[in-house]
């Protein structure tokens, strides 16, 4: 094991400051991620800094009903919580569908967003990877890319980001604020994750040495009518090949508004947004959730094993949006 600085934090500026402008430092929080990158040798930070005093640890409703969630709030606190299982329920599903209880307890919502893709290759420092090693190559392309990206890819890499969470947060327009030594920021987190481009080393657009300190997720009624729906290859604590996120509010058969997102098919979770606009104002029908599905999905790019997932996320819209619809009939 390498050697490392270790600090604790107990305050945010104070957090950022320990950090400062080290390129080689890294925030800690459950470290469900980065310490097993660590025992790899994929991360070599010369100095943690740990998160988990932070007072960043609650969730909170403003008056106007938007929640705020704190980064070191952990994903089994979040998946409970009274205001999420009730107006979020999608947001509660996609963290209990995500890895185990022991994981859960530990995980934050801010490290959930930061986690890194699980690529075999990014994950093993003997093989090339652009996103680890810039300009190495990528190997997944006409290699192992059965659980790879069928959307928004680019030549230089085609992974696919790993997180659950993120998918029902991306439904639901939720925004990303972090605090830097120049004060604090907010992102949506649509422009979050940064396109893949020929960078695919850079994931976000976080300023460099920024914290995470919360996610806020503003009011939307449609949300309370939502569900995550995930397909893995074993029955649990595995990612997944394909995921929906969906709220729907359907009224005299016809939907009046709809969220889509789709997980495991890019390198951050996919908003549908093609698909919510072919669906707006149209009669919720199979056939209609079909075709919103195709809307989105021409844009596809699949590689040679991995076009299934064309079809398994276009089975898994009609199927959740015609669950959905059917109990808004009841
Ligand atoms: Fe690396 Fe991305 Fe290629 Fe995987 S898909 S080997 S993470 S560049």
């Amino acid at each position: 094991m390498r050697e490392f600085d270790y600090r604790r934090a107990h305050d945010v500026a104070g957090a950022v400051a320990l950090l400062g402008a080290d390129p080689d430092a890294r925030f800690l929080g459950g470290g469900t991620n980065l310490v097993d990158l660590m025992k790899t040798g994929v991360e070599r930070p010369g100095r943690l800094v740990d998160v988990t005093d932070l007072p960043l640890d609650r969730i909170e409703r403003t008056a106007d009903g938007t929640l705020r969630i704190g980064a070191t709030v952990t994903n089994s606190d979040l998946a409970v919580h009274p205001e999420i299982r009730h107006r979020f329920p999608a947001l509660t599903q996609a963290v209990l569908a995500g890895a185990s209880g022991q994981l859960r307890n530990m995980a934050t919502v801010g490290g959930n967003l930061l986690q890194r893709t699980r690529c075999a290759y990014f994950t093993d420092v003997t093989s090339a990877c652009n996103k680890r090693d810039p300009g190495s190559g990528c190997p997944a392309i006409h290699g192992e890319h059965r659980n790879h990206a069928i959307l928004g890819a680019s030549e230089h890499c085609v992974a696919v980001h790993p997180s659950d969470m993120g998918v029902a947060l991306a439904a639901f327009d939720a925004r990303v604020t972090y605090e830097t030594a120049d004060g604090t920021g907010e992102l949506p987190l649509a422009d979050f994750y940064l396109p893949v481009g020929d960078t695919p080393h850079q994931e976000t657009a976080l300023p460099p040495g920024a914290l995470i300190t919360g996610v806020t997720l503003p009011p939307a009624p449609v949300a309370a009518h939502s569900r995550y729906r995930k397909v893995r290859e074993r029955a649990s604590y595995a990612f997944a090949i394909g995921s929906v996120a969906a709220a729907l509010d359907v009224r005299d058969g016809v939907v009046h508004d709809v969220r889509l997102a789709f997980g495991a098919v890019a390198s951050r979770p996919w908003r549908a947004h093609a698909a919510e606009a072919a669906l707006t104002g149209g009669p919720a029908t199979a056939d209609a959730f079909a075709a919103a599905a195709d809307a989105e999905l021409a844009a596809a790019a699949p590689l040679p094993d991995n076009a299934y997932k064309v079809t398994l996320i276009r089975n898994l819209v009609v199927a959740v949006l015609s669950e959905l619809a059917e109990e808004a009939t009841r």
